[in-house]
């Protein structure tokens, strides 16, 4: 029987609530996501809803794995089976295969990154700069996200600019259908407008959704609004936690009025609050709940801490990153000579990518283990992104985009010339590019060397598809490499030995991904396939999270730490600009940022440092930095500043010089 003694009475509630629909409100730390899990065990071992009948969405593929495991750990084990947990995205893509045909998809349909669909406009705009790609993009996702089709956004155009987008739009959609290709918006769009035409489908999924669980429900858009209600429909089996205050995703349509709609739009609405926050001490949440304290609000909530006043929050001026990331450190292996424990224990967390980079290197200096979690993909360097492609074309051959982008990598003097000729021919024909390669008539459109240089590729792509077919997806992917002297391929365009070790060495990387891949029991198929149309879902760095990984220093941008949780937090970069962002300092814009500085101030549990620099550079000229208004803003008492030459900084410099003798040591030890 599941136990309900390890929650208080207001969580015990909403676990225990059923029948009408619930929403937890609740500040950080509070237990909202432990209320999620024991709900979800709760429903399996006491009211005896199949596992395969629960699913529950959260924000990350990280935060889902974490959710999964303590779900079943609760349930013990077998009676968890077929229990859903994941993101949004990737209960789309669930709904869109099992209703392929039906959205008008040939199955082993390509799911396109933003490179790709970046790639994609750039063509249908032929060459237009960066600024129109990006807008398009964005005004193609704006779209989609409200469930306007390319039709209605041109009858609503008002201006000749707006009109253009539009046809753009149509022009985009018809050619991801020609490629049977969908884009990210579409893992939503498309599984809302199937619920909404087919009443079949709908029926099948308001079955399996026995009870929905979401979690950040707060970041959800209209899109993922829609779709949960939908498979919630006319039945009660909803529970939602969030938090108004840690809504970070305005810019992907993110609304905190959501949690307004839910009364709006289930009048039965059951609401309940938690107050006690569990994980920081007095002090920590004295400072997130006066920072946040200076937010317009929407509902009122209270937080309060039994854990005591803990240490103070400190403040670090630096001269510059360099010396902020060298302050850190310094700090860092200070308060792990005092406690003796793991590196995972220890979080440093920015607002942008690139700060991590000073960071790591001074981590890495000492020797000390870490993580970066996000930043530049692994999943966008070329040598990915070409073997990708050539596997996509191998489940999918009618994806264009991935035949463009390898036709002619590694060198096969398939020129843009040639390319253009096969495209148009193929465009007429209404075939995809591979196809029309082996079409008679294309061969009146070519010089007879061209024409069997194109043959000749697609030859070879259809025997490797015939091994796609019959190998195990590691085979196969051994096999292209071998085929294409890929080795050779990229020690002959790397700038230097090095360079081509690095690209090397991550497709040894991407080969293991591969081959955990076809061997891992959860995810659904083994096939090729099935790992392509995960891959566009999952990071690559988040897969590969080993024990080893996981005992390192953890660097994180603030987005990427929502939900969790470390003893010992630093925040770099608490300057104007950065936080908040340069494109943020007003209105609703500077709202976002003081809620983004909220979260990142709930993650520590005891210890919270915050630094800034006082110079840094910037477009090539070192320009100077003032502190972050959030540290104006946080209450007083709660702080201690710490200027190079006070008492308490010399303190520090004494008992840091321990530490560095310290680690010195352990270092020197085999
Ligand atoms: P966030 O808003 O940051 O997502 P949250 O509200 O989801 O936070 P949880 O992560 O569920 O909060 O819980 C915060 C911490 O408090 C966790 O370590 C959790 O195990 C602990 N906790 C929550 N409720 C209780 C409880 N009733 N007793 C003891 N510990 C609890
Ligand atoms: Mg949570």
């Amino acid at each position: 029987m599941v136990s309900l003694a390890e929650l208080n009475p207001q969580q015990a509630e909403a676990v225990r609530h059923l029948g009408t629909p619930l929403l937890v409100l609740a500040g950080a730390g509070s237990g909202k996501t432990r209320v999620i899990t024991h709900k979800i065990a709760w429903l399996v071992g006491a009211c005896g809803l199949p596992a395969r009948r629960i699913l529950a969405v959260t924000f990350t593929n990280k935060a889902a794995r974490e959710m999964r495991q303590r779900a079943a750990a609760l349930c013990h084990g077998a009676q968890a089976r077929g229990l859903t947990v994941c993101t949004f995205h990737a209960l789309g893509l669930q709904i869109l295969r099992h209703g392929a045909r039906e959205a008008g998809l040939r199955p082993g349909f390509s799911i396109l990154d933003t490179q790709d669909v970046l790639h994609l406009i750039r063509e249908l705009i032929q060459g237009g700069d960066a600024v129109d790609t990006d807008s398009l993009r964005a005004a193609i996702s704006a779209w989609k996200d409200a469930g306007v089709d390319p039709d209605r956004a041109l009858r609503e155009a008002e201006d000749e600019q707006a009109a253009h987008a539009a046809r753009l739009y149509a022009r985009y959609e018809r050619q991801l259908r020609a490629c049977n290709a969908v884009d990210f918006d579409d893992l939503i769009a498309l599984p809302v407008r199937l619920l909404h035409e087919q009443p079949a489908l709908l029926e099948h999924w308001q079955q399996r959704s026995g009870h929905l669980l979401v979690d950040e429900y707060q970041d959800t858009n209209a899109a993922q609004y829609t779709l949960m209600r939908l498979l919630v429909g006319v039945g009660h089996g909803l529970t939602v936690v969030g938090d108004d205050d840690q809504s970070v995703y305005a810019w992907r349509g993110a609304r905190p009025e959501n949690l307004r709609h839910l009364q709006r739009d289930f009048p039965g609405l059951k609401v309940i609050k938690l107050e006690q926050n569990y994980r920081s001490t007095g002090r920590i949440l004295a400072a997130a709940n006066g920072l946040i304290a200076r937010n317009t609000h929407l509902f009122e909530k209270r937080l309060w801490s039994a854990l005591g006043p803990g240490d103070p929050i400190r403040v670090l001026p630096c001269k510059s990153p360099e010396h902020e990331a060298e302050r850190i450190v310094s700090d860092l292996l200070r308060l792990r000579l005092r406690y003796a424990d793991d590196w995972g224990n220890y979080a440093v967390l920015y607002r942008s990518n690139h700060q991590s980079r000073p960071l790591e290197q001074a981590l890495r200096e000492h020797g000390i283990p870490c993580r970066v979690s996000g930043g530049t993909s692994f999943f966008s360097h070329s040598e990915v992104k070409d073997l990708l492609a050539y596997l996509r074309l191998l489940t999918n051959p009618e994806d264009d985009a991935a035949f463009l982008r390898v036709v002619n990598v590694p060198r096969r003097h398939i020129g843009p010339g040639t390319v253009e000729r096969l495209a148009a021919y193929a465009g007429e024909r209404g075939v995809p590019l591979l196809q029309a390669c082996g079409e008679f008539g294309l061969r009146e459109r070519l010089p007879a060397d061209a024409h069997r240089r194109l043959t000749r590729f697609a030859e070879w792509v259809e025997e490797a598809r015939h091994r796609a077919h019959a190998e195990p997806p590691q085979a196969v992917f051994r096999y292209l490499l071998a085929e294409l002297d890929y080795e050779d391929w990229l020690r002959d365009t790397s700038t230097s030995p090095a360079q081509a070790e690095r690209r090397i060495a991550r497709v040894g990387e991407l080969a293991a991904w591969i081959g955990r891949m076809a061997g891992d029991e959860q995810t659904e198929g083994k096939d090729l396939e099935a790992i392509i149309g995960h891959l566009a879902l999952v990071d690559l760095l988040d897969r590969n999270e080993d024990e080893r990984a996981r005992d390192a220093v953890q660097l994180m941008t603030l987005h990427a730490a929502k939900g969790l949780e470390f003893p010992h937090v630093w925040i770099a970069g608490m300057e104007e600009e950065i936080l908040p962002h340069h494109a943020n300092r007003e209105g609703t814009g500077l709202e976002e940022e003081r809620r983004l500085a909220y979260v990142g101030i709930t993650r520590a549990q005891r210890h919270l440092t915050l630094s800034y620099c006082t110079s840094r550079p910037r477009a090539g000229e070192t320009v100077d930095c003032t502190p972050s208004r959030f540290l104006r803003e946080l209450p007083a008492e709660s702080i201690e500043w710490h200027e190079p030459g006070s008492p308490a900084a010399q303190a520090r410099v004494r008992e840091t010089g321990r530490a560095h003798l310290s680690n010195l040591r352990s270092l020197l030890q085999p």
